[in-house]
């Protein structure tokens, strides 16, 4: 365990693309996942994934990407987290004292029972907006802080249908998006939870409604069955995930 936190601490080398890298952090992330699971909080896993995230896109240094905190036409659109990430970014909201409830009542009017591709050309407010800013900035999602853009005037344009022009994504993080979320569905499905990523308005309503969802969740309460998957569905339906879980765990 030491030499995979070791291999994994300050952040990943994502020029090496090295599998033993990525192993590692799916075993640290597990080791979290344990501790969480003991101590019916997610904070240590999740305070663990999103600095260590946040370390290795700084590795990368594409710093010319145009997201900043309080541009949010991408923040209308479909979002997918897994239940840990739901529960840490609810936790937070609340504290914060943002209007969660309120606000999951009007989006769900709009985005209740649709797909992400019935979602395209449709600006919903994610629930934990504050105006144009996000209310958990700090603590949002894997995919809010990895599906970034060059141009966010493109952003605009694009989220608002006016134009086809695709947002200038970064391939690279990109890249470390799936390698997070392989790391953490791993590590939660060696743990014998959901592993899965999840619609996060329909996500964030279902942990709304449960008295401490957090320890009902970590104990195995599946609270978020029937909500829509992200569009890959299960990860590990395909081959290359598969083999980075069996390296990992045997
Ligand atoms: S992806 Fe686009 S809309 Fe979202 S924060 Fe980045 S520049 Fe702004
Ligand atoms: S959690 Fe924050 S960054 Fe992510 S979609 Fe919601 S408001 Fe935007």
């Amino acid at each position: 365990m030491e030499a995979d936190y070791a291999l994994v601490m300050g952040g990943l080398d994502v020029a090496k693309r090295s599998v033993d890298q990525i192993v590692a952090l799916m075993r640290v992330m597990y080791d979290f996942v344990l501790t969480a699971k003991n101590e019916r909080s997610v904070s240590p896993l999740m305070s663990f994934l999103y600095l260590n995230l946040s370390q290795t896109l700084e590795r990368i240094g594409e710093l010319n990407v145009a997201c900043r905190k309080g541009c949010s036409h991408c923040c209308h659109n479909w979002v997918a987290a897994s239940a840990p990430e739901v529960i840490y970014a609810l936790k937070y909201a609340e504290a914060a004292g943002l209007p969660v409830q309120d606000n999951l009542s009007s989006t769900l009017m709009l985005t209740g029972g649709r797909n992400s591709q019935t979602r395209i050309g449709m600006r919903a407010p994610c629930p934990l907006l504050d105006g144009d800013v996000c209310g958990v900035y700090e603590n949002r999602p894997i995919v809010c802080r990895t599906l970034v853009s060059f141009d966010a005037g493109i952003c605009e344009r694009f989220y608002s249908q006016i134009t086809k022009e695709p947002v200038p994504a970064s391939a690279a993080y990109n890249a470390i998006r799936n390698v997070y979320a392989l790391c953490l569905a791993g590590a939660l499905k060696r743990a014998g939870l959901p592993p899965f990523f999840y619609e996060y308005n329909a996500a964030l309503n279902n942990m709304a409604q449960v008295d401490d969802a957090e320890a009902a969740w970590l104990s195995g309460e599946d609270i978020l069955e029937g909500v829509m998957l992200d569009d890959g569905g299960d990860m590990f339906c395909e081959a290359w995930n598969r083999d980075i879980y069996k390296k990992a765990f045997g």
